[in-house]
């Protein structure tokens, strides 16, 4: 029969993994903003951050037409405080992330920064307020001072290595054969991922910008180096809107708000407190199972839902 072989199939398929390493590549540049301006409205403004408040507002989105991953998202990032998403693996975290650096455009709803459509205003001005650490921690061909100053050009010698400092990374940079100056990439050192995360948290902090955008950005650090970068991160946030997507109860727990999202839907949001207030709620069953100390949210979320 003809359905034996399905080429169709195979090709939907090989395409998948050709389209997600494109979005790796086009992430790369994006960020670094090397493309050429593409896909600004015709008359797109700059982004005027005043307060720095994000609001997602009935945001539907998915990657493929046929498999929608946001299915309406709604929640309001207050200006100057600290927003945790939770949520198991796949519930569309990072998606979110990707949206509001407008590495996609949103299907349905709309994101606004104070009170502007993010669809409406200029790629660079939108990422130029975003320091945003992903999920995977980029480095590109060139040093690792280069590596940290991507993340504002302008940035002088102290203030990359203050910000390396504050990121933890000071110390093993300055070990490097040659310091700052280290190569790093195809013909350069090979850094772990634990060291690759601080390079890219040091260049969000001499990003310098209002809002900070964290895709568990310490989960390949050990746990010294976790401490340490968190106490960093501490000082970095005060007065910034940040939005952190969290595996750490420790950081969940001291959020102003906490954002719980299941199967791209927002299905609870409150502080630690009130969540846990709610004995049935999916927030408190996370907490629940986090009896034995030390793990992350992560975990406990997983150990949930297969108890
Ligand atoms: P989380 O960060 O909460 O683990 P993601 O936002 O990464 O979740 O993913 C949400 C859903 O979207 C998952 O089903 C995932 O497989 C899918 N997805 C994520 N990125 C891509 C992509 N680049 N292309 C296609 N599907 C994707
Ligand atoms: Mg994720």
């Amino acid at each position: 029969l003809l359905l034996a072989y399905d080429p169709a199939r195979r090709l939907a398929r090989v395409q998948v993994s050709l389209e997600r390493s494109l979005v790796n590549a086009r992430m790369i540049y994006e960020i670094l903003d090397l493309k050429p301006r593409q896909g600004d409205v015709a008359d797109a403004r700059p982004l005027d951050v005043t307060k720095g408040e994000v609001r997602f507002d009935d945001v539907r989105f998915g990657y493929n037409q046929d498999l929608p991953v946001l299915h309406g998202v709604s929640f309001v990032a207050e200006a100057g405080k600290m927003t945790a998403i939770v949520g198991a693996s796949g519930a569309g975290k990072s998606t979110l992330t990707a949206l509001l650096e407008r590495f996609y455009d949103v299907e349905g709803g709309s994101i606004l920064i104070d009170g502007q459509d993010i669809a409406k205003v200029t790629k660079r001005s939108l990422r130029e307020q975003i320091a945003f650490v992903s999920q995977q921690p980029y480095l590109f061909e060139g040093s690792i001072g280069d590596n940290i100053r991507y993340g504002r050009e302008s940035a002088t010698e102290a203030e990359v290595q203050r910000a390396a400092q504050l990121a933890a990374a000071d110390e093993f940079i300055r070990e490097q054969p040659q310091g700052y100056d280290t190569l790093v990439g195809e013909n350069g050192v090979t850094l772990s991922g634990g060291q690759r995360q601080r390079v890219s948290i040091a260049r969000a902090i001499v990003r310098n910008a209002p809002i900070l955008l964290l895709d568990e950005a310490t989960s390949s650090l050990d746990t010294e180096s976790e401490a340490r970068v968190q106490d960093a991160l501490a000082t970095v946030m005060q007065g910034r809107t940040v939005i952190v997507i969290a595996h750490r109860l420790s950081t969940v727990v001291n959020a102003d708000k906490i954002v719980v999202l299941e199967n791209g839907l927002v299905v609870e949001e409150g502080t630690h407190q009130s969540l846990l207030a709610d004995p049935h709620g999916v927030y408190a069953r996370f907490h629940r199972v986090q009896s034995s100390k030390g793990l992350g949210l992560v975990n406990d979320i997983k150990r949930a839902a297969d108890p």
